[in-house]
């Protein structure tokens, strides 16, 4: 077929990597997608869920087209036009406002989200309602890495960039499958073993994965010891003087408390309660040790768990102690799940944040960030969390909650009791681009919205890069961008400053907040970003060298010292333990060629025949104890719900650890297939994500009743 014209370029809309691609608009509305050679992340390459794009853009067979409303939940849903939607939902929100205050109404959003999307409803909500309910669904994804990396360098950012993976001579992959879920990175790392074969690589996870497969050495730790672990290495090093000394005089703080608690703990005693042998931790201690320059990259494994704020410190503590940061090929990577998960970060796009890093707890910052806004005084109190939005649905302190861009009753821990929840809410607005997410059965609006490559906007990846996604296709029927519709909704409201000309003029409002912060990019605009095809911020216009690859290159940290601070972490257990009657722990993961819920890559054929259908993992002696066979139905219960799945019996995960891929919701088929409705609630006490990685199940072979 030829083409209608030429190619447009784009980032890849599934994982935070950010893969560069090139859509072509063809003549039948259609597009299709090929990696973009010219890009520095990919180079052209693109892993199976991107070269597949394609087909859930042009498979518009599920696509909402028009706004639908019920007048009371007692009536049916019908097609409405977009200013009685948005009219109506402004009204009830007025409603509310009035009666109830301004933290009675609520936004739950994505990091698939682009920046410009995350900017006006931040403004909307923290500026011009007055309350900081916005979250997302980067809180189940990120927020332990933001507090970690807060807590230990004073701001919210990724140090390294993906250039350091060349440059590196060791890595510790931990809490990551990046073989299948960050694939194109991933590459970078074998390709780079493959030329430099001295290159260690240690991986640290409960199962057995492709990413270990590269790994000189696997620590296959029991599930949730990985503070244990980080500490064991750390008092190793110590024992081995392999610690860079003038680094910690100079440019750190809090090294003898940390170095109290690690020493108080024998290693034999660390190895034992990890289920890692003790000569592999001082192995695995003495690549540590001797690297060059060592690489961290982490996500879930670390990030979703009621420890997670320490297993990220104890991980950074390692980087701190050795010196291993701010110099090529050295410092931590935390990878992000989602495509724009950093973009929402940088516009303060959690309930906790505020714009281009400032602080919500300071009063001069929110001053500041008011004045900018034109708007009212910025409340001083973070908003619900995504979990505590769903809670505060259940027991009525929150009356209405939008949900955009993601679909919660798949994602949310413990989902049995965020349907309760969305059932009890006294309005629910969804916006959204298809007709499948279960959270359409609760929803009083449904806003229909335009999807990945009908819509412009821009995104930032795992390092930093932020890049220009153009339009290349019309939304089909009556679907508009998502920050179109938010504006709108706010002129509805009634409020002053929502009416941008273009998303180009919500950009450069975004950018000029950021003037004199630490991620400044005030000189960026969109002609920028499209020629040179990506920048990583900070970007400081008029310099010969505006973009910024690496951060603290002068060892200067961005806490008031100016030192980095090791964070003394103490050892806790906050998970839900396992019993007599649930004595199995329950892990969630993720398999190769499905993203997050399914709601894009599982309408493509070609990824669903890799895995088609949920299973549980289970290490053959505990299948055999249950009288268990490959392909067998079992049942997974918790205290909160039961999953029935088939059984995949296999090595490669630890006796007496189970695991389900997330992937799987109602709209998929039954809801027995979905992981949440057995995971736990539990949180992590400062960044609230969930404990997604630990819960106490039982399993059983599945008999008719
Ligand atoms: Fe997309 Fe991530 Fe695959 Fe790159 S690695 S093509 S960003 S899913």
């Amino acid at each position: 077929m030829s083409t209608h014209s030429a190619p447009l370029p784009s980032t890849c809309c599934y994982c935070g990597v950010g893969c560069g691609v090139l859509i072509t608009p063809e003549k039948n509305g259609d597009v299709t997608v090929a990696g973009n050679p010219d890009y520095p992340v990919n180079r052209g390459a693109l892993c199976s869920k991107g070269l597949n794009l394609q087909y859930t853009v042009n498979d518009r067979s599920d696509r909402l087209l028009y706004p639908q409303m019920r007048y009371s939940k007692s009536r049916p849903l019908q097609r409405v036009s977009w200013d009685d939607a948005l009219a109506r939902t402004a009204a009830v929100f007025k409603t509310f406002i009035e009666r109830y205050g301004p933290d009675s109404v609520a936004f739950y959003a994505s990091g698939q989200c682009l920046t410009e999307e995350y900017y006006v409803l931040n403004k909307l909500m923290k500026g011009f309602i007055g309350s900081n309910n916005l979250d997302t669904n980067s809180r189940l994804c990120m927020s332990s890495a933001v507090v970690g990396y807060k807590m230990a360098l004073g701001e919210d950012s990724v140090p390294v960039c993906y250039d350091d993976i060349e440059l590196a001579d060791c890595f510790l992959i931990t809490g990551a499958n990046p073989a299948w879920c960050h694939p194109i990175l991933w590459r970078r790392v074998e390709a780079h073993k493959a030329a430099n074969p001295a290159t260690k690589v240690i991986v640290v996870d409960p199962r057995a994965t492709d990413s270990t497969a590269l790994a000189d050495l696997h620590l296959q730790l029991i599930p949730g010891t990985d503070v244990v672990l980080h500490q064991a290495l750390a008092r190793a090093l110590i024992e081995a003087g392999d610690i860079d000394l003038a680094f910690i005089e100079q440019h750190a703080e809090g090294f003898e408390a940390y170095r109290a608690i690690v020493m108080a703990r024998p290693l034999a005693e660390s190895a034992a309660q990890c289920g890692v042998p003790e000569a592999d931790i001082r192995l695995a201690a003495s690549y540590l040790g001797s690297a060059r320059a060592f690489l961290s990259m982490w996500t879930m494994g670390l990030n979703q768990s009621a420890v997670g704020v320490d297993k990220n410190l104890s991980l950074l503590n390692l980087h701190l102690i050795t010196g291993q940061i701010g110099r090529p090929g050295a410092g931590p990577l935390s990878l992000t799940g989602q495509p724009n998960a950093m973009g929402g970060r940088e516009v303060g796009g959690l309930s906790n944040l505020l714009p281009a890093h400032r602080d919500l707890a300071n009063p001069a910052h929110r001053a500041e960030v008011q004045q900018f806004w034109g708007s009212g005084p910025l409340a001083a109190t973070p908003g619900y969390t995504a979990t505590e939005m769903f809670e505060a649905l259940e027991d009525g302190r929150l009356k209405a909650i939008w949900i955009l861009c993601t679909n919660p009753l798949t994602s949310l821990p413990n989902v049995r009791q965020a349907e309760a929840a969305l059932a009890k809410a006294k309005f629910v607005v969804v916006q959204e681009i298809s007709n499948q997410p279960e959270t359409l059965a609760y929803a009083d609006v449904i806003l229909p919205a335009a999807a990945w490559a009908e819509k412009e906007g821009t995104m930032t990846n795992s390092e930093r890069r932020i890049s220009h996604l153009a339009k290349v296709v019309d939304a089909p029927g009556e679907a508009l961008p998502d920050a179109e519709i938010i504006c709108r909704f706010a002129r509805a409201m009634g409020f002053a400053g929502f009416d941008f000309a273009n998303t180009e003029a919500i950009y450069q409002e975004h950018t000029r907040l950021t003037a004199g912060t630490r991620l400044d990019i005030s000189g960026l605009n969109y002609a920028v970003l499209r020629a040179r095809c990506s920048v990583q911020w900070p970007y400081r216009a008029g310099q010969a060298a505006p973009e910024t690859a690496r951060l603290f290159t002068d060892q200067q940290f961005a806490t008031p010292s100016g030192r980095a601070r090791i964070q003394p972490v103490a050892v806790a257990f906050r998970s839900e333990a396992p019993d007599a009657d649930f004595p199995f722990i329950l892990t969630t993961g993720r398999i190769r060629d499905q993203w997050h819920t399914m709601s894009k890559t599982g309408k493509v054929s070609k990824l669903r025949q890799h895995i088609p259908r949920a299973f549980l993992e289970i290490h053959p002696d505990d299948a055999a104890s249950l009288g268990v066979r490959e392909d067998d139905l079992v049942v997974v219960s918790s205290r909160r719900g039961e999953v029935r799945v088939a059984a995949r019996l296999s090595a490669a995960i630890r006796p007496g650890v189970v695991l389900l891929p997330m992937h799987w919701g109602r709209s998929l088929g039954s809801d027995l297939n979905r992981a949440n409705n057995v995971t736990s609630g539990t949180i992590d006490p400062i960044s609230k994500e969930p404990d997604f990685k630990f819960c106490a199940v039982q399993v059983l072979k599945y008999r008719k009743p």
